[in-house]
């Protein structure tokens, strides 16, 4: 069996006819008065990934009338959801006041089917008696990813992936565990040997360090711009609440704590609450 996390219940099927469909629309409309305050973005309006933007002294930054953190470095970041299909209008204010409007339109990804079966029906639908635990755990690890944090060292040193192993999950994937669907998976699940080392992806602050029910020993890294990074499953933490850790630094080790099939690390990148794809924001340099 490959080792995967199981995730939540999803009631419906994403609309399944979005497969069979190809787009290539992606735009971004720069208007020449963007360019005297917008002085470098990485990164595409794509489902899934992060843009990084550097301004010479803009303002009032904002994505669909959201106001946007300027990081101390004069740069902000936004990212896209799993399912993020509509333009976005990132606006701000350039210092010589010109106001200026970039259209974002994510590019749409297709998006693998990951079926399992012959799983114990106890690892498919939680008992009763956990859904307070699981309504407790979510409420937690949604204060850990709604934390700013600090650190701005990914707009030079980038993510970096926290373990070496085989890919067994995917960002993106729909899940149908014996043959009913699931939430979307939104982590890259990396198996490895019980007892590798974790290593922090980015630079930034131990925002949350708990036993979840669903993703066991999970640890939490707010990295500034509220920029988050999950890691799950683990067999051991070495991290407590509020430490500062560097990158590449050893967080914990691989297990599989929690719902889980065998050792691995699920990973995650969040921007608040959308869920980034770990693999082209660490593909981005
Ligand atoms: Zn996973």
């Amino acid at each position: 069996m490959v080792a995967i996390c199981i995730n939540r219940i999803k009631q419906t099927l994403p609309k399944m006819k979005n497969l069979t469909v190809f787009f290539i629309c992606v735009f971004v409309l720069l208007p020449a008065s963007v360019s005297a305050c917008i002085i470098s973005t990485k990164g595409q309006p794509i489902q899934g990934g992060l843009m990084l933007f550097k301004t010479a002294g803009a303002t009032n930054i904002q994505l669909d009338g959201v106001l946007i953190n300027i990081n101390s470095e004069n740069g902000f970041v936004i990212g896209f959801h799993r399912d993020d299909t509509e333009v976005q209008i990132l606006s701000g204010v350039c210092p010589d006041g010109v106001s200026f409007i970039i259209k974002l339109k994510p590019k749409q990804r297709i998006y693998d089917i990951q079926k399992i079966y012959g799983l114990p029906s106890n690892m498919v639908s939680p008992p009763a008696n956990t859904l307070n635990r699981i309504k407790k755990d979510a409420q937690i690890v949604k204060q850990a990813r709604a934390i700013k944090g600090n650190s701005v060292n990914y707009f030079t040193d980038g993510f970096n992936w926290p373990v070496k192993g085989t890919i067994t999950g995917v960002y993106g994937s729909q899940r149908i565990l014996n043959g009913a669907p699931r939430q979307p998976h939104y982590g890259i699940d990396i198996a490895a040997p019980l007892g590798t080392p974790i290593h922090a992806s980015a630079s930034g602050e131990i925002s949350m360090v708990k036993n979840l029910y669903f993703t066991g020993w999970t640890i939490i890294i707010s990295h500034g711009d509220y920029i988050s990074s999950t890691y799950s499953h683990l067999q051991d933490v070495f991290v407590d609440l509020g430490e500062q850790v560097t990158q590449d630094q050893i967080i914990g080790r691989v297990g599989s704590t929690g719902r889980s099939t065998g050792a691995h690390l699920d990973w995650r990148i969040n921007w608040l609450d959308k869920r980034l794809d770990p693999k082209l924001v660490a593909d981005m340099r």
